[in-house]
């Protein structure tokens, strides 16, 4: 049964064509919510993702998003507005969740001025701007959940740039907390562990999976759905007094 009054709400959730993303727009959906979900480089899988959540009763619509292509987000957020008038007759949503990252592994000395302005665009840039521009149309009370990682609070070779703008990522969520409170906007982050998606090429090989287990309180690596059900759950009034915090969904890794 749903309590918390989530059939009334929407969420536009960015990567929601996969992995993560996946996972929350379709816990979303089966608790009630409307959603709306971006692809990026992959179209069929954004409107697979779509067209299951419609094959099960709910309500979804699937968007392309480049969140590393600022110049776009205003006709992003166009459609964005038609498609709300369109299929739930309204000109604002109650959430939204920032999910949409890329990885790209070197050490420190390999890392070239081009990778570290792409996982900058992708990742933070287009966090802030996507954020900046579209939070109009977030209505009085909404929520924001920006997924961080476990990597804004330890360290791993190769992911320096990605470890610090999620780090990064965990301040703007603050700062948004607070310039937006006067509208009662929440806005928290959601720090995944190590979780079992495409990300970045995978998780390697069995090896490698089992010294991750290893680092886990909980002896294993997370699931998409670790991840999703949590975040769907957090997208709800049932939450109404959590802002500006940072909560890791990581099985307890490194504790
Ligand atoms: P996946 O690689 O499985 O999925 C990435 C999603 O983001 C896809 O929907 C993809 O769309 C979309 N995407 C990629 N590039 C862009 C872009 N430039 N603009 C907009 N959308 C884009 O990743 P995960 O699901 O594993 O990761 C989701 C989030 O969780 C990321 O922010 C990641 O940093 C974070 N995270 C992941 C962890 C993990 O271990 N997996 C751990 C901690 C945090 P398309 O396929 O169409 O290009």
């Amino acid at each position: 049964m749903n309590t918390t009054n989530q059939q009334s709400k929407i969420g536009l959730i960015t990567g929601g064509s996969r992995g993560i993303g996946k996972s929350i727009a379709l816990h979303a959906a089966k608790r009630g919510m409307g959603v709306i979900l971006t692809y990026n480089s992959n179209p069929e899988q954004g409107e697979a993702v779509a067209k299951e959540i419609i094959d099960n009763g709910g309500k979804a619509v699937a968007l392309k998003l480049d969140s590393g292509k600022i110049g776009s987000l205003e006709g992003f957020i166009n459609q964005v507005t038609e498609v709300l008038k369109k299929e739930w007759n309204r000109s604002d949503f109650d959430y939204l969740v920032n999910n949409a990252g890329i990885a790209q592994r070197t050490l420190i000395k390999d890392t070239t001025e081009e990778i570290f302005d792409e996982l900058v665009n992708v990742n933070f840039k287009g966090v802030f701007f996507l954020t900046q521009k579209i939070i109009p149309l977030i209505k009085e009370g909404g929520q924001i959940i920006n997924i961080s990682s476990g990597l804004a609070r330890f360290a791993f070779p190769t992911v320096a740039v990605y470890g610090s703008l999620k780090a990064a990522t965990e301040g703007l969520t603050r700062y948004f907390a607070k310039e937006y409170a006067g509208r009662k906007i929440r806005v928290n982050s959601v720090a995944p562990g190590a979780i079992d998606t495409e990300f970045g090429g995978g998780k390697g090989d069995e090896a490698h999976r089992q010294q991750i287990a290893t680092m886990t309180a909980l002896g294993r690596l997370g699931e998409a759905d670790d991840i999703g059900a949590f975040v769907a759950s957090l997208l709800s009034d049932d939450s109404r007094f959590v802002n500006a915090q940072r909560i890791e969904v990581s099985g307890g890794m490194f504790i």
